[in-house]
C-alpha cells in the first residue's frame, strides 16, 4: 500500500480533501484518507484532439513514432488520447489509419509505458471549404457514405469531424452513428437550423467551438448558438490565449456546465522548440510556441492539456469544471475502459499536481513515470 502524499483529490468531478491510497496491484484503494500532505491528484487527462506530439506528425509517423508521441504525452499528463488526422487523400489517410491500428495494438497489448490510444479522430476530408482553417482546400470532399464507411474500416476510428450543411452530410452521419462513431461538427458554415438537423441525426459534439465555423451574432447564432443552448452537445475547446479570448472560454463553461471538452489540437511542433514543421502536407512555423503558416492561418497549437486547464483556470474558470472537462467529461465517450477516472477500484492513472498546476508526478498503472523527458 502506498500514499501519494496529497492534500485532496478530483473524484468524479468533486473535490475530496484527503490523501489517495494506491493498493499493490496498482489500483486506486481508498479517497479522502486523513493526513498532511501536498498537492492535488487528478484522473490521467484525456486529449480526443492531437495532431501530433514531439517531433511526430500523426499522418505519417510509424509506429515507433507513435511509441514515442505516447510516451511524450504521457509525460505532459495526458494518458489516453485519440490520434488525430488532418484532410489528406483517401489513399494517405487510409495508410495512416492502418499503422494507427498497428500502434493501438502495439501499445495496449505490447504494455508500452505511454498514452493509450482510444482511437483515431477524423478531422475532414468532409469539411466546408468556406472554413478550412488549415487543411488543404484542394483535398477536401462533399460527404460520401462509400468513402466514409472505406475510412471506418481502416482503421480504429472513433470521431469524425465534418461540415454538417453539406450536401449528403446527413447521410454520411447516419453511418457513421450505425457504426458508434462520434460524429462532430466542425470546419462550418453551418446555420443552426443546419446544426440542429445533424444533431437530430445524432451527432453528439461541436470541434473547437467558435474556431473555424460561421460565427455567433444575435439574429444569425449559427452552429455556435445551437450547440451552446442544447444540452445534449458536447462541446471541444481549445483553451489557449492564442485561439480563443479569456471571456469566451469562461462563456462556453458557464453556459455548457458538464458539456465542455478541453483539446489541445497539438502538433508534432508540441513539445519541441520553435522552428519550422509539417502537419501532412501543410507547412509551418512556430514563433514564441504560436504555429502560423506563412499566411498567418494558426495551425493547431503547441499547448499541453494542462496548460489547456490553466488557461481555462486563469479565465475564471472553477478547477473542478476545467479539470472534469479534461478528464470526466471526455472519458464519458469510452465508458468501461477505466480511463479519465480516479476512483477506488480503477487502474491509478493519476497526475500529482502542485499549487501552479503543475506536473509532480505521473502515475501509470500506480507507477511513477519519470517525467524529466
Ligand atoms: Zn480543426
Amino acid at each position: 500500500m502506498m500514499r501519494l502524499g496529497v492534500a485532496a483529490a478530483l473524484v468524479d468531478g468533486v473535490y475530496r480533501r484527503g490523501d489517495v491510497e494506491i493498493d499493490d496491484t496498482g489500483r486506486v484503494a481508498a479517497v479522502g484518507v486523513p493526513g498532511r500532505g501536498r498537492g492535488l491528484a487528478v484522473p490521467g487527462l484525456v486529449d480526443l484532439q492531437v495532431n501530433g506530439f514531439a517531433g511526430v506528425d500523426f499522418l505519417t509517423a510509424d509506429v515507433e513514432g507513435y511509441v514515442g508521441a505516447g510516451a511524450a504525452l504521457a509525460r505532459t499528463g495526458v494518458l489516453a488520447y485519440q490520434p488525430t488526422l488532418i484532410t489528406s487523400a483517401p489513399e494517405q489517410t487510409i495508410a495512416a489509419l492502418t499503422i494507427a491500428g498497428k500502434a493501438e495494438a502495439e501499445t495496449t497489448q505490447g504494455g508500452a509505458v505511454g498514452a493509450r490510444i482510444l482511437g483515431v479522430h477524423l478531422e475532414g476530408p468532409f469539411l466546408s471549404p468556406e472554413r478550412p482553417g488549415t487543411h488543404p482546400t484542394e483535398l477536401l470532399r462533399a460527404p460520401d457514405t462509400t468513402l466514409a464507411r472505406q475510412l471506418l474500416t481502416a482503421g480504429p476510428v472513433t470521431q469524425m469531424t465534418l461540415a454538417p450543411e453539406l450536401p449528403g452530410a446527413l447521410d454520411v452521419i447516419t453511418a457513421c452513428v450505425r457504426a458508434e462513431v462520434l460524429i462532430s461538427c466542425g470546419h462550418s458554415y453551418a446555420t443552426a437550423a443546419q446544426a440542429h438537423a445533424a444533431f437530430d441525426h445524432g451527432a453528439r459534439m461541436v470541434t473547437h467551438l467558435f474556431d473555424a465555423m460561421r460565427p455567433f451574432t444575435h439574429r444569425d447564432p449559427g452552429i455556435v448558438g445551437a450547440a451552446l443552448t442544447r444540452g445534449d452537445i458536447l462541446l471541444g475547446l481549445i483553451a489557449d490565449p492564442n485561439h480563443l479570448a479569456a471571456e469566451t472560454i469562461q462563456l462556453a463553461f458557464r453556459a455548457a456546465p458538464g458539456r465542455v471538452v478541453l483539446v489541445t489540437d497539438a502538433l508534432a511542433a508540441s513539445g519541441c522548440p520553435d522552428g519550422h514543421y509539417r502537419l501532412g502536407e501543410v507547412e509551418f512555423d512556430v514563433a514564441e510556441g504560436v504555429a502560423r503558416r506563412a499566411d498567418g492561418t494558426l495551425v493547431g497549437s503547441t499547448i499541453t492539456l494542462l496548460d489547456a486547464v490553466r488557461h481555462a483556470c486563469d479565465a475564471g474558470v472553477p478547477l473542478e469544471s476545467a479539470v472534469t472537462a479534461a478528464t470526466h467529461t471526455p472519458a464519458a465517450l469510452f465508458p468501461g475502459q477505466g480511463v479519465g477516472l480516479l476512483r477506488p477500484g480503477d487502474p491509478a492513472d493519476v497526475l500529482v499536481l502542485d499549487d501552479s498546476l503543475t506536473v509532480r508526478t505521473v502515475l501509470h498503472h500506480g507507477a511513477p513515470l519519470d517525467t524529466e523527458p
